[in-house]
């Protein structure tokens, strides 16, 4: 991992809408220069704080968009839940924080046998390299 991966990096809330009853799709752009390499299924820490409160959960990367630095994903509002209930209430313009990857189900659960190779994946100013299934 590295550092970029393991520190809180700030974002903010593009927008926060209603998709099925009780399930928001959040949409958040990056707000430092760090990659934002995300595919589906990558795992990240949200943490949101206000004042004096503040909570982090793991949150699964629905779709991202590496050129325009944002990131989304659908999650289910717990009614008596302490974190998505304020999460359902943020507009957009709103800051969140975010670490990761921190997990990759697909890749290590499901594929966890898969060759790979790396491959260079250009973003701007910040190439990261990535590793990619290699097919037999
Ligand atoms: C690897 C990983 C990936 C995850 N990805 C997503 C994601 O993409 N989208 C998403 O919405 N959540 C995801 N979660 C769950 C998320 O991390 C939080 O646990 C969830 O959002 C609950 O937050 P909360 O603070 O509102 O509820 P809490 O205050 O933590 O929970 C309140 C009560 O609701 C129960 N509860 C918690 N979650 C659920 C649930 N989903 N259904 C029914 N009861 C529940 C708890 O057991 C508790 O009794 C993921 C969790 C993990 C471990």
């Amino acid at each position: 991992m590295t550092d970029w991966q393991t520190i809180y990096r700030s974002c903010t809330v593009v927008e926060n809408r209603e998709i099925a009853r009780g399930s928001r799709w959040i949409k958040l752009h990056a707000d430092d220069e760090h990659p934002v390499p995300y595919e589906p299924g990558h795992v990240l820490s949200l943490r949101m704080t206000q004042g004096e409160w503040q909570m982090r959960h793991a949150y699964t990367i629905t779709w991202a968009d590496a050129d325009e630095r944002t990131f989304n994903i659908i999650y289910r509002v717990i009614p008596n839940g302490r974190m998505t209930p304020k999460l359902a209430l943020l507009e957009a313009g709103a800051k969140l924080e975010f670490s990761g990857v921190h997990h990759n189900p697909i890749r290590h659960e499901v594929n966890a046998g898969a060759r790979h190779c790396r491959h260079r994946h250009g973003h701007g100013r910040w190439p990261a390299l990535w590793l990619l299934p290699l097919r037999a």
